[in-house]
């Protein structure tokens, strides 16, 4: 069998929402769209599932698969729906709705659902993607909160540039926020609201809202650049490992691999690893990225190929055929890698294709 393992630690990822929850104040919803961002949805929510307080998806689809895997906890569509025939399926399986446009209330007006709905109202507050501008979104709450098929309405928006901590932006669109939610509440109360994002959780600790939406975090990789004392508690949860399927001993001046992007600079023994491209690695990761082998820091060589990699095996005399390398995880985290390879963490992590899960913690 092909040794390409990616190791996924539960007990991480539980360690890395109870953080996110800490860091948020109130509710958290695990975000778990993206097939839990590479880490596999179901799995993950089940672990998540007895202490959390709901999970995110990008999409109805997403959330049947849970629902039909047996997670009984709530489930938000972050974008709600995408056609109105979806409100049926929202209303069997009791999902909470994002509302982000105003053709969707009207979609809601029309429906006949068995039970009333639990609706977000999206705000754009400046990230200008989804969501109601700020002169429409005080009729279109009135508007949902005088219809029989909503239950409760609650207030969100989402941040644009919460990941660069020098940034005004992320102050400014929380005022937006504020501007238009405070005082609509009902009876006297504050709204029910949602804005934080990783990032935000983590770089902006004073924001504070009833429901954090942690997504990368969970998964134990910054959102930021630089290093950050609260991203450093968080623990990797995914480690995607292979092994040395070859060894060549190749004299000076020898090009390695496609292009001849590397070629020796004295006699060189160069590993051939069993992960490339498809499997989710950059394939443009270049000469010395980081890699691990076998315990001790190590150094990519030569063009990722399709299925393979080369590695520089100079000072791993031990290392051979059968060697374990870690190309992210523990010792190589997913930010620091994706940086040298100019992608991000979150790229990084999706992109897993091909390679087995293999599940600790359970
Ligand atoms: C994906 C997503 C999140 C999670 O974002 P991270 O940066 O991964 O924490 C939160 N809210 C919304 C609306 C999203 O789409």
């Amino acid at each position: 069998m092909r040794p390409a393992r990616a190791f996924i630690d539960l007990d991480a990822l539980r360690h890395n929402y109870r953080l996110a929850r800490e860091l948020g104040g109130h509710k958290a919803l695990a975000v778990v769209k993206a097939d839990a961002y590479g880490h596999g949805a179901v799995r993950c929510a089940r672990a998540l599932e007895p202490e959390a307080d709901g999970f995110g998806v990008a999409c109805i689809e997403e959330a049947l698969e849970l629902r039909e895997a047996g997670i009984r906890a709530p489930i938000l569509l972050l974008e709600g729906f995408f056609q109105a025939d979806e409100l049926a399926l929202i209303d069997r399986h009791d999902l909470w709705c994002v509302v982000q446009a105003t053709w969707q209330i009207e979609a809601i007006e029309r429906a006949r659902l068995q039970r009333p709905l639990t609706v977000w109202l999206k705000l754009d507050s400046g990230m200008h993607r989804l969501g109601l501008a700020p002169d429409e979104y005080r009729a279109c709450l009135q508007r949902l909160r005088a219809l029989p098929q909503v239950r409760e309405v609650v207030a969100m928006t989402h941040f644009s540039r919460a990941d660069e901590l020098d940034s005004h932006r992320t102050q400014e669109q929380l005022e937006n926020f504020h501007r238009v939610i405070d005082g609509q509440g009902v009876g006297g109360s504050q709204m029910t609201a949602s804005v934080a994002n990783s990032a935000a959780l983590l770089g902006w600790p004073a924001i504070r809202a009833q429901f954090a939406r942690p997504g990368l975090m969970l998964y134990g990789a910054t959102p930021f650049a630089a290093p950050h004392p609260l991203a450093d508690r968080l623990r990797p949860v995914m480690t995607l490992e292979s092994q040395v399927i070859a060894v060549r001993e190749l004299g000076e001046g020898e090009p390695v691999g496609y292009g001849a992007r590397f070629v020796t600079e004295r006699p060189t023994r160069v590993g051939v690893v069993a992960i490339g491209y498809a499997d989710g690695y950059p394939q443009f990761a270049p000469n010395g990225t980081p890699i691990w082998i076998d315990g001790q820091p190590g150094r990519v060589i030569g063009r990722v190929s399709m299925d393979m990699l080369t590695v520089d095996l100079d000072g791993h005399p031990e290392a051979g055929i059968g060697s374990r390398v870690e190309l992210w995880g523990n010792h190589i985290r997913a930010g620091r890698l994706a940086e040298r390879a100019a992608t991000s963490a979150y790229r990084l992590l999706c992109g897993l294709k091909r390679v087995p899960r293999t599940y600790l913690g359970g």
